[in-house]
């Protein structure tokens, strides 16, 4: 196919100088193309606690007030045109305006405060599209994606529905949409879960088997280190979709954990680019990876606690297994490692406000204990069970640090230990110097 799709976070579209950024990197590719927006900087979280407020029944409007009063200056910066100024405003007054009226009127939902960032910052800069006389069309992504009754994405509707971009497309055609922004079964307005305008952006791309998947985002591509936790990291030039994936989950904050599932099923490569340096290269993820270096990133994961979970030999050890995940599963939302002996499991999780009722329902059958404020560092790379010499490399960042637990051979592309977060930095920097040989 011809046409590609190009997603922007909430950094690349945060303000009127980085808005303008993003559209001269459009305007520069040359093909057919759907254009993915994340909402402002910032705004979703904003969005996020007015829904906090409303369901505590305290006020929202200065929290409403200042979110449209940053919508406003936006709208000021950018346009020349008065009377788009004003067709920008009125939108921007009228949508928060409708959440304060919902509000008294009790009947305010969340999809529909939360999904005002995407829409409102799509508005604008495909306004701002229009005043450059580009040929931009603006798309609901309530029309291109949609949720079916389990809550999981509709593959069928949005093939159905996004193949109709790509039969209406002239080779010029920029279609805007949304991140984050869906249906739900009966039409009304949805949003997929946080961060997901990643998601969106694949799910559409497979959709139309784009030539590529374009995100553009403020880092050089998908790092082999945490930029936040130490000081030199360089950019991965090429990694697979496992190995991307397995990044995500573990707490690479540049991807969606479910982004690349839709691309890996239909080969589509998926490009992680920064929009204050576009002319890097970047990440390219596709079936391939370069197998020049064993090891390609490490991922963090903070706010992890252990719990160890011993049997109190009541039950048979299978009975005790499957009760402990059934009560797992139904206060927790995840669970990131595991490990089992016949009467102990332990398992390293980021609990959520359910975890004493959790673990009061375990204790009726086991004992528990906690261990908090652990840290899971995951190396991500070509670590097949099969291979040699691996795990001198792996561990000897780990030589001086006590390791809590070891998550190893369920997939060829990791491996987890998790340790006091006392020690995270420490840890990340000894696998700068030993594994990437960078100094700090
Ligand atoms: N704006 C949404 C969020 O902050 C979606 C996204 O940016 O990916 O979660
Ligand atoms: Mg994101």
């Amino acid at each position: 196919s011809i046409m590609i799709v190009m997603k922007f976070g909430g950094s690349s579209v945060a303000n009127a100088e980085n808005i303008i950024k993003v559209v001269n990197i459009i305007q520069e590719k040359k093909e057919a193309k759907v254009v993915v927006f994340s909402a402002m900087g910032g705004i979703t979280d904003a969005l996020e606690n007015v829904w906090q407020s409303y369901q505590n029944k305290d006020v929202i409007d200065a929290q409403c007030c200042l979110i449209k009063q940053v919508f406003m200056n936006l709208i000021s910066e950018l346009f020349s045109d008065d009377s788009v100024k004003l067709i920008c405003k009125a939108l921007v007054n009228y949508s928060i305006e409708n959440v304060i009226k919902l509000e008294r009127a009790n009947t305010l939902k969340r999809a529909n405060v939360v999904s005002l960032g995407e829409k409102l910052t799509s508005f604008i800069i495909h306004q701002y599209c229009q005043e450059l006389g580009m040929n931009t069309e603006l798309i609901d992504a309530e029309k291109l994606i949609r949720k079916n009754s389990n809550n999981e994405v509709n593959q069928k509707f949005i093939t159905e529905n996004c193949s109709l971009l790509l039969s209406n497309r002239k080779p010029s055609s920029i279609y805007i949409t949304q991140g984050f922004v869906c249906s739900a079964v009966g039409g009304q307005t949805s949003v997929l879960g946080r961060g997901s305008s990643d998601y969106s952006a694949t799910l559409i791309g497979a959709a139309i088997k784009a030539k590529a998947i374009e995100i553009w985002s403020d880092t050089n591509g998908v790092l082999n280190n945490d930029p936040r936790k130490v000081t030199n990291t360089t950019t991965v030039d090429a990694i697979s979709y496992d190995e991307a994936t397995e990044m995500a989950f573990f707490g690479a904050k540049i991807l969606h954990p479910k982004c690349l599932i839709p691309a890996k099923e239909r080969g589509i490569k998926v490009i992680v680019k920064n929009t204050f340096n576009p002319e890097f290269s970047g990440t390219v993820i596709s079936s391939k990876t370069t197998h020049t270096t064993v090891v390609k990133a490490a991922a963090t994961k903070e706010n992890v606690s252990i719990l160890n979970i011993t049997s109190n030999r009541t039950l048979t050890e299978n009975e005790f297994i499957s009760k402990t995940f059934k009560t797992l599963s139904k206060y927790q939302q995840q669970t990131d490692l595991m490990s089992i002996t016949n009467v102990t499991i332990a398992i390293a999780i980021v609990a959520n406000s359910q975890i004493e009722t959790c673990i009061n329902q375990l204790s009726k059958f086991s004992n528990v204990s906690v261990l908090k404020e652990q840290s899971i560092i995951t190396l991500v790379g070509d670590l097949s069970s099969n291979s040699i010499g691996n795990s001198d490399t792996i561990l000897k960042p780990f030589k001086k640090i006590p390791i809590k637990m070891i998550g190893y051979g369920s997939s060829n592309t990791s491996i987890s230990i998790v340790i006091d977060k006392a020690n995270q930095n420490k840890a990340l920097q000894n696998v700068n110097e030993y594994v990437f040989n960078l100094k700090n």
